[in-house]
């Protein structure tokens, strides 16, 4: 079953109100209607509502958010949508791989879907809160698509896979969405483990590789809510110990 609640549309920083509109017409189209707006440029638009051909209702309803990971909260997974491949620190996946993921997964989980700038995308900071980064397969050419359009493609693809399709949940040890780990959770565990790992100066220099590989282990690793309070708690006694030591 196709149920566009569970999506959100993260727009990261746009530049031209203009594309915010179309966004909001991509969505329309799509059956979908939560749109978050990250440190927009310029918002409310007269351009934006020209743009959204009818779907001013989106950017009426449309929440507006001073950082991303304000605007992912609540999300059990948060996907980068980025025209350019990273290193080798994201796991990496199109629009149809991203749709069977969703689709396997509990039918209750929200998903938060990022979009960057249209000049420079998102910035590794950002990429950081998602737990996988989705390419869009272009000509080597011309490797970036207009915003509205990179929107469009992906869900596209998630209505395709999702409308009309029973659920098709993986068993994984989780029932409901509620069990996974939420994204204000991971980040939140990522910064204890950080701290942590600074003070017995695990990295040796080499802090924003590692822990971007860290990060990566921990999100393929799909942890539920109680595991992450069980590393946090791990991390909690380590820190005892090592008070004691000093
Ligand atoms: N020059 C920028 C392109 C940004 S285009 C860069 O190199 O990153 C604006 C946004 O549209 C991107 O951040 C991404 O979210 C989306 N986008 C554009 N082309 C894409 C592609 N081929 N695959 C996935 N997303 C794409």
């Amino acid at each position: 079953m196709f149920n566009p609640e569970r999506f959100r549309v993260v727009l990261v920083n746009t530049s031209h109100p203009g594309n915010i509109g179309s966004v909001a017409r991509a969505m329309a189209n799509m059956g979908m209607t939560n749109l978050a707006l990250v440190d927009p440029v310029q918002f409310p638009s007269e351009r934006a509502n020209a743009m959204a051909a009818g779907a001013d209702t989106i950017l009426e309803q449309a929440q507006v958010f001073p950082e991303l990971a304000d605007a992912v909260i609540g999300c059990q997974r948060v996907y980068g949508v980025s025209a350019r491949l990273r290193s080798i620190a994201w796991t990496q996946l199109d629009p149809r791989q991203l749709s069977e993921e969703i689709y396997s997964a509990p039918q209750d989980e929200q998903i938060a879907l990022v979009f960057g700038r249209e000049r420079s995308g998102l910035t590794n900071e950002e990429l950081d809160i998602c737990e996988a980064l989705v390419h869009i397969p272009v000509d080597e050419m011309h490797r970036s698509l207009n915003l509205a359009a990179a929107v469009m493609v992906v869900l596209y693809e998630l209505r395709m896979s999702l409308y009309d399709a029973a659920p098709n949940p993986k068993d994984i040890g989780r029932k409901n969405a509620s069990d996974k780990a939420s994204s204000e959770q991971l980040q939140f565990f990522f910064d204890r483990w950080d701290a942590t790992a600074k003070s017995v100066d695990f990295y040796k220099g080499n802090a924003v590789t590692v822990m971007r590989k860290i990060r990566r282990l921990f999100y393929k690793a799909d942890l539920t809510d109680e595991e992450v309070k069980i590393l946090l708690g791990v991390l909690t006694a380590l820190d005892e110990e090592l008070d004691k030591e000093q």
